[in-house]
């Protein structure tokens, strides 16, 4: 059995879209997604413990990709003594952060700012619209791995919220 991706296998072979799965580039799966799937199959097929591991998504910038995958599928992506993650990393040359796809706001911000403190999320409504705040403390605002406009990316992908970052 292989790894699972949101597209079929056949796209993950060839790292671009299908016919039967282009539909999802109207849903803001890019073909550098695409192209990242390929990398990581790659990288990792010959790891057959990875079989029942499903990916979600992968989002990336210059620096990071975020995998999105199921609670319990994290520590099989990253790996004893983080194995896996290094194997991954190299073959897609950035950094990755393994994040949960089933969260709620507050544990998907801290999976995805480890090692901050989160002081913690609030909302804010606006009429219909509502946001959320993650509040951080100024102290940690130079170890902030990931660029808060990625991370505000991120939500609005995955949580399909507005989030600020506000550092107090
Ligand atoms: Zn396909």
């Amino acid at each position: 059995m292989a790894m699972k991706f949101p597209v079929c296998n056949k796209c993950v072979k060839s790292g671009s879209f299908c016919d039967s799965c282009k539909h999802l580039s109207r849903k803001g799966y890019s073909k550098e997604e695409i192209e990242t799937y390929k990398k990581i199959h790659k990288s990792i097929k010959d790891m057959k413990h990875l079989g029942d591991v499903e990916i979600k998504r992968v989002l990336s910038n210059n620096n990071f990709a975020v995998i999105f995958c199921k609670k319990n599928d994290i520590s099989k992506i990253i790996g004893k003594n983080g194995i896996v993650a290094k194997k991954i990393e190299k073959s897609i040359s950035k950094k990755i952060i393994v994040a949960p796809y089933d969260s709620n706001i507050v544990d998907f911000s801290k999976e995805i700012l480890r090692p901050i403190n989160i002081i913690g999320v609030n909302v804010v409504y606006h009429g219909e619209k509502s946001k959320y705040i993650v509040r951080i403390p100024s102290s940690d605002k130079n170890i902030i791995k990931i660029d808060p406009d990625f991370f505000k990316h991120l939500a609005d992908e995955i949580m399909k919220v507005d989030v600020d970052i506000n550092f107090e």
